[in-house]
């Protein structure tokens, strides 16, 4: 399949969500270059831009956790550098028209490194109701419980959720290091996230085995899954995704990363879990680091005829529908996104 111009620019003009999505990971390097002046930090290996720039195209799981940690985190260093991370997240958003996000916001480095959370997100609320009113991108923030940190510090990162009470805080969300910590350990924290009426979702089956799926649905009880993928393995484990049509956040360009479960593109389980019925949508999860947006993400699976335009659409659709947008602006939205699906033959 040859792909021209035009559906790039059809790809683009579609009104998107998108709900597996780091803020840390819009970072440009031109952003933590500024912040490393700004702050006279000196970063091992990091003298130049050209060098930032060599250390984005992460090429393992190491370099990527360094740079996330290391580098990225590390250079923020007062709440006001925030600021430059929601101008790359609106030009992120503009760029590829979403027009609603959940994001995902991992704060335990940050506050690790002496900032405080409330400030933090006093930045990230204040701009995204600017970019509201000014740009009409609606962001809404999942805050991350860190598998690696453990129980206390998720306990910690909840009570900070449930204490900053906006409506732009809609949920928790378990990341890091899926061998790190397992899901089972984090169950009083997600309790008491849903029963504060949190959102709870969870990054699983990504680097460890179906199993890790089922103790995050489980015990869990993610309302989504964050990648998914090694359920691949397990028939009984797909049939239970399936018929409580738990939505997978899936991240073509990062599975293929992390090559845990997925060596090629042409061998990731993406359309075979469409196939069989399995609620699937696509994500970009760590844009500038793996250097995709969204678009190209949908991209990717067209060029590469793994979906086919009408299939593009519902995946589009699928992502809408696995949002924790409230019904009526979920509704409104969907005619929105039907229209230009259907006017470029996306339906
Ligand atoms: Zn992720």
């Amino acid at each position: 399949m040859v792909i021209d111009k035009s559906i790039i620019t059809d790809l683009v003009e579609i009104p998107k969500t998108e709900i597996h999505l780091h803020i840390e990971a819009v970072t440009t390097a031109e952003t933590v270059w500024s912040l490393i002046n700004k702050h006279n930090l000196s970063i091992e290996g990091v003298n130049s831009i050209d060098d930032l720039q060599k250390k984005f195209k992460v090429k393992s799981l190491m370099e990527f956790i360094n740079l996330f940690i290391n580098i990225i985190q590390a250079s923020f260093k007062s709440e006001d550098d925030f600021y430059l991370l929601m101008r790359d997240l609106r030009e992120y958003l503009l760029k590829n028209n979403i027009v609603y996000s959940e994001v995902f916001l991992a704060p335990t480095s940050f506050i690790n490194n002496g900032l405080d959370f409330n400030k933090i997100m006093d930045v990230l609320t204040v701009e995204a109701d600017r970019f509201y009113k000014e740009d009409e991108i609606d962001i809404k923030y999942i805050i991350d419980v860190s598998r690696g940190f453990g129980l206390e510090n998720a306990q910690k990162n909840l009570e900070l959720t449930l204490n900053y009470n906006s409506p732009r805080v809609i949920g928790i969300g378990l990341g890091g290091a899926e061998k790190k910590g397992k899901a089972e350990v984090f169950e009083p924290v997600f309790k008491k996230a849903s029963e504060s009426g949190l959102h709870v979702v969870a990054h699983a089956g990504e680097d460890c085995n179906y199993k890790s799926i089922d103790a995050a649905v489980n015990i869990l009880k993610a309302e989504r899954i964050g990648h998914g993928i090694s359920a691949m393995e397990n028939e009984e484990c797909m049939n239970h995704l399936k018929e409580l049509q738990i939505p997978l956040e899936v991240c073509p360009t990062s599975n293929l990363f992390t090559r845990a479960y997925v060596k090629s593109i042409k061998k990731h389980p993406i359309k075979m879990f469409f196939e069989k019925g399995l609620f699937v949508t696509v994500n970009s999860d760590d844009p500038t680091l793996f250097g995709t947006t969204l678009v190209e993400e949908y991209l990717l699976l067209l060029n590469k005829d793994i979906f086919t335009k009408a299939e593009i659409g519902q995946l589009i659709l699928n992502n809408l529908k696995a949002t924790f947008m409230d019904e009526k602006d979920k509704a409104s939205l969907e005619i929105k996104i039907r229209e230009t699906l259907n006017n470029k033959g996306y339906l």
